[in-house]
């Protein structure tokens, strides 16, 4: 690890000025990503900025029809809120399902999401719902925040201070984990929301993507049969050690099916 100097930021206001100030200074969150780069002299931040604790990054909130939840609620806090397991189990049921306990009780959902993995779980959720991510600057649509490789709309210094989701009708997220680590090898979120069927795909390719025939599919018909004859093309899916891009585009099926299958209880 590189020396730095370490500041636990006391308010938001705080935290904007002093990533403002010094651009080689970097955010930290739950650290499960961040500090395994440091280790790794992977790199070499001059500062970093502990926003964990900042109490307008905390809570989870149901306002009318949507959920809200602050940037620093850790994984374990949102699997097992009785407001999120209420509006929205799908995602409670996701939150649950990531890495370990450590990571768990460490790991949060904004660092999830500003970090964009293309195999983490939670961006399944926020395109496949239509969430909104507020920064500290802005208003992000799902749809636009997501780039490619580790990459968002965020701009430097900006701050992810929340997310707002609106409560689907329906919503099951259902992943294909890697074995070791539970990062998805594929994951398939598939909503029924006010605005209509949403199906996003995690995991299997540099980002998360919209599988827009299967939601035009299943906005005529909400079931199984309705996938019959749909097929991933497997052109533009990772291909690794891990597993071929055909493979990947197997399971995106399989996921998809899955996940519809346990909404409407078809077999
Ligand atoms: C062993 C292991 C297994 C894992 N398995 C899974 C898994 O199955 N599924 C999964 O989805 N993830 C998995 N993860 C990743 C985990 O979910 C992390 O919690 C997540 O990637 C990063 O969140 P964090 O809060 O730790 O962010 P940090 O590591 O603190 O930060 C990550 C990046 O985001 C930036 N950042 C952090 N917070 C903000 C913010 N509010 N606004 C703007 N930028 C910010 C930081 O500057 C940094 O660049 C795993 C991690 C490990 C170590």
């Amino acid at each position: 690890m590189y020396s730095f100097t370490y500041t636990r930021a006391k308010t938001l206001a705080e935290a904007r000025d002093l990533i403002a100030k010094d651009a080689d200074a970097k955010l930290l969150s739950g650290g499960m990503t961040l500090i395994p780069t440091l280790k790794q002299r992977l790199a070499a931040p001059s500062q970093l900025v502990d926003i964990s604790q900042l109490t307008e990054l905390r809570g989870i909130a149901v306002k009318g029809d949507r959920l809200e939840i602050g940037a620093a609620m850790q994984h374990v806090e949102v699997s097992r809120s009785a407001d999120v397991k209420q509006k929205i189990p799908a995602l409670a049921h996701l939150a649950s399902q990531i890495g370990d306990p450590q990571v768990r009780n460490r790991g949060t959902i904004g660092g999830s999401v500003a970090n964009n993995d293309p195999v983490a779980d939670y961006p399944g959720a926020v395109v496949g719902l239509g969430a909104t991510i507020k920064t500290s600057q802005r208003e992000i649509a799902a749809d636009d925040f997501f780039k490619g490789v580790f990459e968002t709309a965020l701009n430097a210094g900006e701050i992810v201070t929340g997310f707002s989701f609106p409560v689907p009708k329906r919503a099951v997220y259902a992943k294909f984990p890697h074995p070791v680590s539970g990062y998805a090898m594929a994951g398939s979120f598939v909503a029924e929301t006010a605005s209509g069927v949403r199906v996003a795909i995690t995991g299997a390719g540099t980002g998360v993507f919209r599988w827009k025939e299967a939601e035009a599919a299943l906005s005529k018909n909400f079931s199984v049969a309705a996938l019959k004859g749909l097929s991933m093309p497997a052109k533009g899916l990772s291909n690794d050690l891990h597993a071929t891009a055909e493979y990947r585009a197997n399971l995106v099926e399989v996921m998809t099916r899955r996940a519809v299958a346990s909404i409407t209880g078809e077999k």
